[in-house]
């Protein structure tokens, strides 16, 4: 298995990092990418997200869902030394904490900070996660992409791959200028467009596209020394002072636009927050499309009917804290080694 080749469908995080984790175990990988990898153009959610490496109110999700996203947490800092160490690209994954805001529920919450080994601190009617980690997106693409470079895998960039019919044995797939692309074993990494590449070979594939949302403010660094959440909005600022402020959930199709209510209701939120915000200048203003699933479920599977094609998509609200975890599990399912985390859960077409 290891020396023959593999495609992978997708360059945003979920494609990226599951071809740094091929890579280390000894494949040979190929990614294509429709777009630019590490780009922002026409809402690949991976450039577009905050960059939280952790759930929002993780207690509030099913326990596989909380699994992946703390291991892949628990992945990062070590992730983000080698990309550093190895690119010089920092993708600044930074342990700035994260402070919620009532309303929560405390007697859940805490429960779940001590089954999960979470370390928390009341701070009056707050409750501190100090070691949440927060991580700038679009330097840890620039870097997993320039790993990518060094470490010899081909990326096939502009390069745009056509829906497959259902077939029994995949051994090539056609772009949109109708070259074929051969490969021993294909994953797709996709996101939002999953299900479009899929529909005809898996009907059971449950994504969408959920639009967010985003506003970007720039103030003094240190501003703002923990993440802070407060009913279903965050801020967070990263080193250099830039402030983002979000997030919107909207089921509007593949439609990327960025709207004036919704900069007028994120402003508002978060007034409310950081008071000091008021009369600052929106510095930039975008949106992305993440890969919502039910119960934000990804799946990491084999397809049922297609052995030598496999899904690594569907991450929701969390593919950037999941990444590595999810990229571990995938790559254990491929080349048969014990997967630590149980991949039952995340069989979404069986
Ligand atoms: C506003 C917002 C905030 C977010 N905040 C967070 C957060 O704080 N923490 C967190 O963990 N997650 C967050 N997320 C979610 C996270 O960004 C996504 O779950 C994750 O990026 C999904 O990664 P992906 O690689 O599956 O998808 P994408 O990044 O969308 O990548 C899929 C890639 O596949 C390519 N592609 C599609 N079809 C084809 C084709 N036919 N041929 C070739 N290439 C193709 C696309 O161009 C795209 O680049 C947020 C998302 C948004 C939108």
């Amino acid at each position: 298995m290891k020396s023959n080749h593999i495609v992978i469908i997708g360059g945003g995080i979920a494609g990226c990092m599951t071809a740094m984790e091929l890579v280390k175990r000894g494949c040979r990988v190929t990614v294509v990418e429709r777009n630019q990898i590490a780009s922002q153009t026409s809402g690949e959610s991976s450039w577009a997200g905050a960059g939280l490496v952790f759930p929002l109110l993780p207690w509030m999700y099913r326990d596989e869902v909380s699994r992946l996203a703390l291991a892949g947490a628990n992945q990062y800092p070590a992730v983000s030394a080698q990309l550093l160490k190895e690119t010089g690209i920092d993708p600044e994954c930074i342990q700035s904490g994260m402070l919620i805001k009532p309303p929560f529920d405390e007697t859940i919450a805490t429960q779940w900070c001590m089954r999960n080994q979470v370390p928390f601190q009341k701070i009056g009617d707050d409750l501190l996660l100090p070691q949440v980690a927060q991580i700038r997106n679009p330097r840890l693409l620039q870097a997993l992409k320039q790993w990518l470079i060094c470490h010899k895998v081909t990326l096939l960039e502009q390069t745009q791959l056509l829906p497959i019919a259902n077939t029994a044995a995949l051994n090539q797939w056609q772009t949109t200028t109708g070259d074929m692309l051969e490969a021993d074993l294909f994953i797709v990494t996709s996101g939002a467009w999953s299900y479009e590449l899929l529909k005809e070979t898996s009907s059971k594939l449950a994504i969408k596209p959920m639009r967010g949302q985003i506003l970007l403010y720039q103030l003094p660094v240190n501003t703002l020394p923990h993440i802070v959440y407060q009913d279903g909005f965050y801020l967070l600022q990263r080193q250099d002072g830039y402030l983002l402020a979000g997030s919107t959930l909207e089921d509007v199709g593949f439609d990327t636009s960025v709207t004036e209510t919704a900069k007028l209701e994120m402003q508002a939120k978060a007034e409310a927050i950081l008071p000091a915000l008021k009369g600052m200048p929106i510095h930039k203003h975008w949106s992305g499309l993440r890969p919502g699933t039910p119960e934000n479920l990804p799946t990491i599977s084999q397809h049922p009917t297609i052995p030598n094609l496999y899904l690594n998509t569907g991450h929701f609200r969390y593919g950037v804290t999941m990444a590595p975890a999810s990229a571990t599990l995938i790559s254990d399912l491929i080349l048969g080694d014990h997967p630590e985390i149980d991949p039952s859960p995340y069989r979404c077409l069986t």
